[in-house]
């Protein structure tokens, strides 16, 4: 018998693991509920509860198969090895199957499951789902890790060439097995899991069903990629993918994503419009950002990738900060970003590299409390291209952008969101104001009567202070 344990990769297609438990034998399938490991995870509720729903999804696909899926809720991961060993035991099952997840915490949990396995002669097969080349394969000529995404992307594109990542075949229906003997355990939903938790309203934004990120996919290749390199940096603008929460949750795979990008090509690397090489470079920084990870694992402990910046005096602001994460701060581009992301989970990247500059250097506050506040809210919450995206604009990361080059979010507003229309969707209270005044609303009249915040900081000034700091380590 085998177990195939689906974690942060809940669908059926194109399933490294699936695929290779199903060619093994007869499976069953588990999914491990973790909220106080989650919680120190800062997963956002918005993304737990997106996991739960597709949970659901899974469960039925799963019985199209006659693949039976077992539920265990086991609070902290430091207990998982006993209680997968025992479960393991109960089914008669030899051999576990799963998906490399790349976190330190995970490859220590996987890593104590394996050394458990081995004392009752039971294994755990890992494989390599979430990226298109296995991590630690991609290498330069002196057999080490790239820093530098230009120089790593050229290797991906060679490889490209010789073939494209292929999806692994769909599975046949199982043969049915009955789980009498034990406790399957239930799939819930979010609000039994957090029954004193506000109730997570985004279930329309944020659709999960077993086509739905295939048809955002199917649509995005046939109607916006061709418009995705003029259009991808304006914020009003619906021109993105909107894939990143299901990429993140496994909902669709990376391979899938670059299958559909060259369809047309049948699937030979041959790139024929600039959105599609663009849009194929932003699956690249994400790939980039998960080697990272791998490769120099201090950044998933709170280590700025260049060790010198942790020098760096930080500002503990505790108003500041708040006015930033409640969209607060009396720049409308910066407060427009961040009621986004309250409100929908989710942030157009453009503005999520400008209000995170805006905290990191006019701020100076400490991009680890962006990140976190990031993670906490975001439905997309990942931690290699979270912390990726917040040390390149802290200037702390792998290849990241100059600490002198730090953006003017009132220039970045008016270059971005030209008549404002972004910042009047999410900051209301400026909707009446003209083209030109919305960006910067005081700044012909600092009387003027808005019921809107004063700017909370002096962007010229600020902007000298972050470079001093940055010049003294
Ligand atoms: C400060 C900061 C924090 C971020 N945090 C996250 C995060 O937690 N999770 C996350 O998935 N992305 C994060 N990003 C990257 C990027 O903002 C989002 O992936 C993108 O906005 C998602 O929208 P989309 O799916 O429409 O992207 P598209 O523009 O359609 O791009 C397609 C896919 O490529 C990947 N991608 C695109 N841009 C990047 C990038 N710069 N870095 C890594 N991958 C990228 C994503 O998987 C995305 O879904 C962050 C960026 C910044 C600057």
């Amino acid at each position: 018998m085998q177990l195939i344990w689906f974690r942060q990769d809940l669908r059926i297609q194109d399933h490294a693991a699936l695929w290779h438990a199903a060619q093994a034998g007869p499976c069953i399938a588990l999914v491990v509920i973790s909220p106080e490991q989650w919680a120190l995870h800062n997963d956002a509720a918005v993304k737990i509860d997106f996991y739960l729903r597709q949970l659901q999804v899974l469960k039925t696909q799963l019985k199209n198969l006659n693949i039976q899926l077992v539920i265990r809720h086991i609070p902290f991961w430091k207990d998982v090895p006993q209680v997968v060993l025992q479960l393991t035991e109960q089914l008669k099952v030899n051999c576990i199957h799963a998906n490399i997840e790349l976190g330190v915490n995970e490859l220590k949990r996987d890593a104590q499951i394996q050394k458990l396995l081995d004392k009752y002669n039971k294994s755990l097969e890992l494989y390599h789902d979430r990226t298109l080349f296995p991590v630690g394969s991609i290498r330069n000529k002196s057999q080490q890790p790239y820093q530098v995404f230009s120089a790593f992307k050229k290797n991906c594109y060679e490889r490209f060439s010789v073939s494209l990542p292929q999806c692994y075949p769909q599975i046949e229906a199982q043969p049915d097995l009955q789980l009498d003997s034990i406790d399957q355990g239930a799939v819930c939903t979010f609000a039994e899991l957090y029954p004193n938790h506000p109730a997570i309203e985004l279930q329309d934004c944020w659709p999960v069903s077993a086509e739905y990120a295939l048809t955002l996919l199917d649509d995005f290749i046939n109607n916006k990629v061709i418009h995705y390199e003029e259009e991808r940096d304006f914020p009003h603008l619906d021109s993105t993918s909107q894939l990143s929460p299901y990429l993140n949750s496994g909902m669709i795979s990376i391979r899938q994503c670059i299958q559909a990008l060259f369809r047309r090509q049948h699937g030979h690397f041959h790139i024929e419009h600039s959105g599609q090489q663009t849009w194929l470079d932003e699956l690249l920084w994400r790939e980039f950002y998960q080697h990272i990870l791998f490769d120099f694992p201090q950044v998933s402990k709170h280590l700025p990738f260049k060790a010198d910046t942790q020098k760096i005096h930080w500002r503990d602001q505790a108003e500041d900060l708040a006015a930033w994460q409640q969209g607060q701060t009396g720049i409308p581009i910066i407060d427009a970003g961040m009621r986004q992301l309250l409100a929908t989970g989710w942030m157009h990247n453009r503005v999520r590299m400008i209000t995170a500059m805006f905290l990191t250097k006019n701020l100076l506050i400490d991009w680890r409390l962006g990140e976190q506040w990031f993670m906490q809210h975001l439905i997309d919450g990942d931690l290699a291209a979270n912390n990726g995206g917040w040390q390149w604009c802290a200037s702390t990361g792998t290849d990241s952008v100059p600490y002198f080059r730090i953006f003017n979010p009132i220039s970045q507003s008016q270059k971005f969101d030209a008549n404002g229309d972004y910042i009047r969707q999410w900051v209301p209270e400026l909707a009446h104001l003209d083209a030109k005044t919305i960006h910067e609303p005081y700044a012909k009249n600092s009387n003027l009567a808005l019921n809107y915040p004063k700017p909370i900081a002096d962007l010229k000034e600020t902007r000298v202070r972050a470079i001093e700091a940055f010049k003294s380590i």
